[in-house]
């Protein structure tokens, strides 16, 4: 919660690893875990006179990309020299894009929700989110400074990762809360990992996130001293340092101190953002065009390839689950949380015909059983044609509804069919009319006086029925056939 009278100002830049088998200007290997120094080369090491070329396969993901965050792509873009000097840049410049990006103008769409302090969602609502641009650009290497002899005396520089493929996603500062901050990266996050741009895992480090916060006064219309937060693991952690960030910032003006213009980092051991520098501004670059690349043209024909290649969108499936199974908002968002999950959805829904049931049994019990053992859903022992087996068997009454939660259970560890787990229960049911007719028969003859009262009017008698023909049946009798055989021979 913003203290009353401000309000937080945020915008958000967002690196995404694109998913390429190689390195955007040269061929050695994306690999992660390697040797030190192993996959390089005198163009990703920074060799004089080693020339660039471009991967096409790095823009056939960023254009994915581009399509999927609803920007638009530039025919032509430019790479331009984007010069510091770092260890981990041995070049003394990085290639990027600056004045002409390869994509532009993005209008986003995602849903958000403000959450109470147990972490629990309010209301969801739509939430248009302006994207500046997303340009391309290689990273730099790393500097390793722990995990190495002689680390204090000594930093050790690995360049693997000199020349991977990033998108750098940057929106303007729409953003009002460190919930719509982590909203939208978690959007974004999951749109990449949807149509196989990016594998956007955070802990791997191939999707960075950064966020400028500023604060002002409500109804200002002026932006105040922003600062930059990095070193962000997780998107609870960046949520956590917004928060932290904001408060910070509303005390600081409040007292008179203000706020520098800096970059801070969060500190998960104290609950904390604290200083990594002052912010260095845009002109301190010197960006120029890269003389070693010809600008990059893309055509009309390759963009409606690129779209014709992408699977549908999360937000387009799920109002597609709502309209055509009837599912609600909220068991629709869930199933498209993950790609799989809702393919697998689908292939149950239409192969057992009860898309209700499908819903309930996978957003539950399935669910449950996947996180319990720690398995994806693609290799879940229980797969849709199996899990649609049983929702039929379901439908017809042979088994409960509690049953059918035990049999999947144990088709989930056992990997058997709902046929076979049925029987070994022994929770076939009898559904054979004539066996059942003759129980009904008996009882019948059995209470007489409850007969005649049923049928001179006290219709509340028919539970009475039904309970003494499953008790004859030690609870075999299918209890939908037993209601029908009860109403046919009772009113007779
Ligand atoms: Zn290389």
């Amino acid at each position: 919660m913003i203290k009353a009278g401000w309000e937080a100002v945020i915008g958000m830049e967002i690196h995404a690893q694109l998913a390429t088998a190689t390195k955007i200007f040269c061929g050695c290997a994306v690999e992660t875990g390697g040797q030190p120094n192993s996959n390089t080369c005198p163009v990703c090491l920074g060799l004089p006179g080693a020339l660039p070329v471009l991967n096409r396969r790095a823009i056939d993901l960023g254009a994915r990309a581009a399509l999927a965050l609803g920007l638009e792509i530039q025919e032509t873009s430019v790479f331009a020299r984007k010069n510091y000097f770092y260890p981990d840049l041995p070049k003394g410049y990085q290639i990027s894009q600056y004045d002409r990006p390869f994509s532009a103008n993005g209008m986003l769409t995602i849903m958000t929700s403000e959450r109470d302090p147990s972490g629990r969602a309010s209301e969801w609502r739509p939430m248009t989110i302006h994207i500046e641009r997303m340009h391309l650009e290689e990273d730099a290497g790393k500097n390793v400074h722990e995990g190495l002899p002689d680390v204090d005396k000594y930093s050790y520089v690995d360049l693997n990762r000199a020349g991977t493929p990033l998108g750098e996603i940057v929106t303007a500062p729409d953003f009002r809360s460190s919930w719509q901050a982590y909203d939208y990266v978690n959007h974004v996050r999951r749109v990449l990992q949807w149509v196989g741009a990016s594998d956007a895992d955070m802990e791997k480090g191939n999707l960075r996130c950064e966020a400028n916060v500023s604060v002002r006064k409500v109804g200002e219309t002026t932006f105040n001293n922003k600062v930059e937060l990095k070193n962000l693991n997780s998107v609870r952690f960046m949520q956590k340092a917004i928060e932290f960030e904001i408060e910070r910032q509303i005390a600081a003006h409040e007292s008179g101190e203000g706020v520098t213009q800096e970059t801070r980092l969060w500190d998960e051991k104290n609950n904390q953002t604290r200083v990594m520098r002052s912010k260095e501004d845009a002109h301190d670059y010197r960006y120029f065009p890269e003389p070693d690349l010809q600008p990059l043209t893309v055509t009309a024909e390759f963009i409606e390839m690129v779209k014709s290649e992408m699977p549908e969108l999360p937000d387009a499936m799920r109002d597609r689950l709502m309209s055509d199974y009837g599912l609600s908002f909220a068991d629709a968002s869930q199933l498209v949380s993950d790609k799989d999950l809702a393919a697998y959805y689908e292939e149950t829904a239409t192969a057992s015909g009860d898309s209700r049931v499908s819903a309930n049994f996978i957003l539950s019990e399935l669910l449950r059983e996947l996180n319990n053992s720690g398995k994806s859903v693609g290799s879940s022992p229980v797969t849709a044609p199996k899990l649609a087996e049983l929702i039929k068997i379901l439908g017809t009454g042979a088994i409960t509804n509690n049953q059918a939660k035990e049999v999947m259970v144990e088709m989930f560890s056992s990997g058997s069919t709902a046929p076979e787990v049925i029987k070994e229960k022994g929770f076939e049911q009898i559904s054979d009319s004539s066996a059942i007719e003759k129980i009904v028969d008996e009882i019948i003859a059995g209470n007489e006086g409850q007969v005649t009262a049923y049928r001179g009017g006290n219709e509340k008698l028919f539970g009475f029925f039904v309970g003494q023909v499953m008790k004859a049946s030690q609870g075999k009798a299918n209890p939908k056939i037993v209601n029908e055989v009860l109403k046919t021979k009772l009113s007779g």
